[in-house]
């Protein structure tokens, strides 16, 4: 039987930071497509080079890239048991492409857990958002809300910090309004099919990982304390 978890919520919602403690409480690896494309933008990859104008202008790249992607990662041998999926599916289109690949393995989407803030919080969150820049470390800062000990640096690795190009606020007004256009449509989708849970997003990570772990508890046994 596998678990496999959907986190849906907008750009800043901190679904990537929820997603990372629930990686670890449920031992599922966490796929991230943001951190994928990210990835081969770093690398210089063809792939890279096709989606970096792209994500730049906080457009989301074409569904059969990332369904590719998705398609590929969730079949390696650590997803046997099921997977984490973060920024993936943001689209009507990339949801059906999932529940038919989910269903040719026998499996479908176990939950979808809606991280809900509002938009203003939204922009103040990803504007003064920090990450290390050390793909290893991963630590994510907030200017004001959590800075760093040195302006700059990261506290765990002393690596630089850097500002995602979008998160720039201009190209998260766009982010959030393709959030709105083409993926919160997703929640009629999952709540249609009784999946759908909503989660408040507003608060410090602690708060808002006790609201996720109540909700993802009755259905998994294993998570750590359960
Ligand atoms: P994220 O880190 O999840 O905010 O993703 C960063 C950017 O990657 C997005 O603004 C999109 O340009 C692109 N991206 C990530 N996941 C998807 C997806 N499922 N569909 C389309 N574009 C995506």
């Amino acid at each position: 039987m596998m678990t496999n978890l959907v986190l849906l919520g907008p750009p800043g919602s901190g679904k990537g930071t929820q997603g990372e403690r629930l990686e670890e409480a449920l031992e599922l690896p966490r796929l991230s497509t943001g951190d994928m494309l990210r990835e081969a933008v770093a690398h210089g990859t063809e792939l890279g080079r096709k989606v970096a104008p792209i994500m730049a202008a906080g457009a989301l790249v074409p569904d059969a890239i990332v369904v590719g992607i998705i398609r590929e990662r969730t079949g390696k041998s650590d997803c046997a048991k099921g997977f984490i999926l973060d920024g993936f599916p943001r689209t009507i289109p990339q949801a059906e492409e999932l529940e038919r690949m989910l269903a040719g393995r026998g499996t479908s989407v176990t939950m979808v857990m809606n991280v809900e803030v509002a938009d203003e919080v939204l922009v103040r969150r990803c504007v003064g958002r920090r990450l290390c820049s050390n793909k290893e470390c991963g630590a994510i800062y907030h200017v004001e809300a959590k800075p760093p000990l040195k302006e700059g640096v990261c506290d765990l690795c002393g690596s630089p910090l850097v500002h995602r190009a979008d998160d720039r606020e201009e190209a998260v007004g766009e982010r959030l309004k393709a959030y709105h256009a083409q993926t919160q449509p997703l929640e009629a989708y999952y709540a249609e099919r009784g999946v759908l849970r909503g989660v408040d997003g507003v608060g410090t990570p602690d708060e808002v990982f006790e609201r996720v772990e109540a909700v993802v508890k009755p259905l998994v046994v294993g998570i750590s304390g359960a």
